[in-house]
């Protein structure tokens, strides 16, 4: 296998970072920078930009310039540019597929496998829409890791000690912080917490403001209504604030930013480190709430930590460290670059995937990070068929509980057959663990009320027990990662059901309409006892007549042999009944 790339598809900017020698690196832009800005924008003639280009021609050409496409990951957002939809996942695959180019220039080879990190609580559709935006950038995406999993990886702090680490990352416009827990290689996330529009840009925002009214006060124009002036002012506003994390002064120069009747108007100022602390500082201060919720979600004081990590390019604002350590009481740990410690980390969890082990762990175990099933779970119920209790890709650990009845009058047993698999029948999936379940009392089939949970662990043991909720009753099986499907076994589910989507679709499709059909039937059948004696004769005769075809296209359904014309029949038959019994009782 090649090279793995890890990447940081951040919202404000983006990072790309590989294992070479043993030791993780960051790859640079085509223009030599070490993140990429998250921002691609299309040009009125019909080119795309990405990155530093798309982010200098904000100010020319912002009805056409995306950014922040991260905060819509998951969600039904688009945009038509030039007759064209673009989703989310298009998107952000056109930044994945510029951090793929700069990484095969930059390693003289294709690049195909990446680790992608996303925030620890995203949930399963942001997860799933940004895999979708690697496969559309061409890449084959390894693991999605959670954030401050990937900084502390890059830390190394996934071997020797266990320890309580709270990663505190601050960047362009979010904030998360977290709390994890690392123990024998397995790293869990604790807790986590966090403010969606807190960051560098709201500091941004504050200066740019500041800047305006002082030129304001001196020449009375307001340049904040001067959309060119306003970008030109952000701009020195960050580059300003970026300064002032080393140095205690910085300039404000913008030449020509304005005229008046004298002429051409210039922008001159002195900037203080202390200036930036009173403008920023109640923001900062917001990054307190999160911190102390975190800590009790986790159910540890500060002082319990045995580490903090700092993340984002905004915790390099000495005032954002100094309100860490003041929270904390710890000296946060900053030895590797906070904006690019998370593609590190994800540099490296791929480099050890692929076999390229750059962790050596002395108990020789491979290192267990189960983020999240790769595959879905699922029981086998009536008819053969696959009833899912977890869909793939869901994080973990998770518990979900489903409840369940028997099929057939005066059952006392049931068998539990645990599957691993995405096709709709249980004989297409994997069984990966059964149980059965006895002693359930003689009633009539649909009475008993059967819990069946599946509940993950971080460590990615799944147990699944089934709780007879009348006699309380309880069986369960504990299945470990080795009953599971293996890698290869794992990628051939993957291709069957891509292969057998179609018929699959079909089944599934069947599956649903039984469960109308069946519906619509009951319903029909109460409505027609009820209205009999208003109703006319034949009338009454039509509509049973419609009802015994439903009933018996539906009874002789089987998902594993349904074609698309049954599917049809049974759609017909069943609108045929809609439109008759619509007149019951009218
Ligand atoms: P990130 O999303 O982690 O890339 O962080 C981006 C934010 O970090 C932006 O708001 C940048 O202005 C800010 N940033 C980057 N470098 C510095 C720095 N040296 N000092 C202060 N803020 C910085």
């Amino acid at each position: 296998m090649g090279n793995v790339i890890g990447i940081d598809l951040g919202t404000t900017n983006s990072c790309v970072s590989v294992v070479e020698n043993g030791k993780a690196v960051i790859i640079p832009s085509d223009t030599g920078s070490r993140t990429t800005p998250s921002v691609v924008a299309f040009s009125k003639d019909g080119e795309r930009y990405v990155g530093d280009t798309a982010r200098r021609q904000l100010v020319v050409n912002p009805d056409r310039t995306i950014s922040s496409i991260k905060r819509q990951m998951g969600t039904n957002w688009s945009m038509k540019i030039d007759g064209s939809l673009y989703k989310p996942q298009t998107i952000s695959a056109y930044i994945l597929m510029k951090l793929k180019q700069d990484a095969e220039k930059y390693l003289g080879q294709t690049v195909n496998d990446a680790v992608i990190t996303v925030p620890a609580y995203f949930n399963d559709t942001q997860r799933q829409a940004t895999k979708d935006a690697g496969a559309i950038a061409g890449l084959n995406v390894l693991r999605i890791i959670n954030e401050p999993t990937s900084a502390a990886m890059s830390y190394g702090l996934d071997h020797g000690d266990s320890k309580k680490v709270m990663v505190f990352d601050l960047g362009g416009g979010t904030f998360d912080v977290s709390i994890i827990d690392i123990a024998d290689g397995i790293i869990e996330v604790m807790a986590t917490s966090g403010d969606n529009h807190l960051g560098g840009d709201d500091f941004d925002e504050r200066i740019a403001d500041w800047i305006a009214e002082q030129f304001r006060q001196e020449h009375r124009i307001d340049l904040r209504k001067d959309f060119a002036a306003r970008q030109r002012i952000r701009e020195a506003a960050e580059q300003a604030k970026k300064e002032l994390s080393s140095a205690t002064t910085a300039q404000i120069n913008l030449p020509y930013i304005a005229k008046d009747r004298s002429g051409p108007l210039h922008l001159d100022l002195t900037f203080t480190r202390d200036k930036l602390n009173e403008l920023i500082g109640d923001l900062i201060g917001r990054t307190e709430a999160p911190v102390v919720n975190a800590l009790a979600d986790a159910g540890i004081s500060a002082s319990k930590l045995d580490m903090v990590l700092l993340v984002g390019g905004s915790t390099r604002v000495p005032a954002v460290k100094d309100k860490v350590k003041k929270l904390t009481g710890k000296e946060p740990s900053q030895n590797i670059n906070p904006d690019e410690c998370v593609a590190m980390g994800a540099a490296i969890l791929g480099s050890t995937l692929t076999g390229n082990a750059l962790i050596s762990r002395g108990t020789g175990q491979s290192l267990m990070l189960f983020d999240v099933t790769p595959l879905s779970l699922s029981i086998e119920t009536m008819g053969g068929v696959a009833t899912r209790l977890i869909e793939r890709n869901t994080t973990i650990p998770f518990k979900y509980t489903k409840e369940f009845t028997t099929a057939s009058p005066m059952q006392t047993t049931i068998e539990v057959n645990v599957l691993q698999g995405e096709r709709p029948m249980a004989h297409d999936n994997k069984t990966i663990g059964k149980f059965m379940m006895h002693g359930i009392r003689r009633s009539n089939s649909g009475m008993p009320r059967i819990n069946v949970t599946f509940d993950i662990d971080a460590n990615g043991i799944l147990k699944v027990s089934a709780q007879d909720l009348t006699t309380g009753k309880m069986q369960s099986v504990t299945i470990t990662a080795s009953d599971r499907m293996s890698d290869t076994e794992i990628e051939q589910a993957r291709r069957d059901a891509e292969m057998y989507s179609a018929t699959d679709g079909i089944r599934k499709d069947g599956l649903a309409l039984t469960d109308e059909c069946r519906r619509l039937i009951l319903d029909t059948d109460n409505r027609l006892k009820e209205q009999k004696k208003q109703m006319y004769k034949a009338k009454y005769r039509e509509i049973k007549k419609d009802v015994s075809e439903l009933e018996r296209l539906t009874s002789k359904f089987r998902a594993d042999k349904v074609t698309a014309q049954d599917v049809d029949a049974m759609r017909q038959a069943k609108e045929r009944l809609e439109a008759s019994a619509g007149s019951i009782g009218a």
